[in-house]
């Protein structure tokens, strides 16, 4: 659906007059940088980091621009997604007054970040498949309602949604439908990314923190239509994102081979996993996943997860998600790891 954007977002906000950066009000060719109190010597390292980093990031958008088919201006970039999610909601809910809808059993941060900003969340749960109610949620939205959040590949139960179901919802929301593809690279279904160019009101995020192995740089991207961008470029920290993770990023970007060959094998570990942890009989239930986790119903799982623990082997107990009693949720590792993993669990005795 396409919406009047400027109309969505909070009055503050549209009034701010954003910080301006000495980089982004010179545009010449300057040769002597004595404009934003730097230290001009250099930094104590091999590398320098003496200058403030590119508050667009021009390199690193233009690269993740060729990668996606969008163009510069659909890509906002942010010190990890989680970032993105808090400045989101800050552009479009206004603190004690307007809400935002999640779908849990879902990762937790939309729901924090709802709550950092003192905006009230709405829950309206996924149904027994892990699939989104997609009529429920459309009546639990109001005009106070200003975001949805949808995972898809769903964290931590490891499904996708069903693209009919995201596209109803796209279709019928006047606000900002939010679907964060973290998890995209190990799925079966594509990614929904092209959708934004016909509904201004879709934000998909992605991560370079999953698949790309890179999360300890802090680099995720949203990809939206220029008029949610724009805003989200206004409320960013100027230099969100630094000089050594756009570097390294870029260099990462180019080691593409090397990302889908670890992607592939991981992905074959998964099926390998799910076929071997069926065998065990304290095992009640193996979630399909589509991502680099496999959420596993246990008879007892805080048996498990301490026994697992005092192996050193720790995974992310997810019990007191609804719906999630007795769930452990277990990141696919490497073949070493995942073959001790399940040498510990086949040694276990109630
Ligand atoms: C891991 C994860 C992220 C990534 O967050 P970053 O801040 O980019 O590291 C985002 N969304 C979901 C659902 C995740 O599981």
């Amino acid at each position: 659906m396409n919406i009047d954007i400027e109309n969505l977002v909070r009055k503050n906000i549209r009034a701010l007059k954003p910080y301006s950066s000495a980089r982004s009000e010179f545009t010449g060719k300057a040769s002597i940088l004595l404009d934003a109190n730097e230290n001009a010597f250099g930094s104590p390292l091999s590398e320098n980091y003496n200058r403030y980093s590119d508050p667009e990031q021009k390199k690193l958008k233009k690269r993740i621009a060729a990668v996606n088919g969008v163009e510069i201006e659909n890509i906002s970039i942010g010190n990890g997604s989680d970032r993105l999610i808090d400045n989101l909601i800050r552009i479009f809910c206004e603190p004690g007054k307007d809400s935002i809808i999640t779908c849990p059993p879902v990762f937790s941060m939309y729901e924090v970040a709802g709550h950092l900003n003192d905006v009230t969340v709405e829950r309206v749960l996924l149904n027994d498949h892990f699939q989104l109610q997609t009529d429920k949620i459309l009546e639990a939205a109001t005009t106070q309602t200003k975001i949805i959040f949808l995972c898809s590949p769903n964290n931590p139960t490891g499904n996708s949604m069903q693209p009919g179901d995201l596209q109803k919802i796209i279709d019928n929301f006047k606000g900002i439908v939010v679907v964060d593809e973290a998890y995209i690279h190990f799925a079966r279904q594509k990614s929904i990314l092209s959708l934004i160019h016909a509904n201004n009101n879709l934000v998909v995020l992605q991560t370079l923190s999953k698949a790309w192995g890179l999360a300890g740089l802090r680099v995720g991207m949203a990809f939206a239509d220029a008029a949610i961008t724009s805003w989200m470029a206004r409320v960013k920290m100027p230099y969100n994102v630094n000089s050594a993770s756009q570097k390294l990023v870029l260099e990462a970007l180019d080691k593409d081979r090397q990302m889908a060959v670890w992607r592939d094998t991981l992905v074959e570990e998964r099926e390998k996993m799910e076929t071997e942890l069926k065998q065990l009989g304290f095992v009640k239930i193996i979630y399909p996943s589509d991502a680099n986790f496999i959420l596993i119903r246990f008879k007892d799982s805080l048996k498990i997860y301490d026994y697992l623990a005092s192996n050193g082997i720790i995974v992310r107990n997810q019990g007191s998600q609804p719906g999630l009693h007795n769930c452990l949720r277990f990141t696919v590792g490497t073949p070493k790891e995942n073959k001790q993993l399940l040498a510990a669990l086949k040694n276990f005795t109630n």
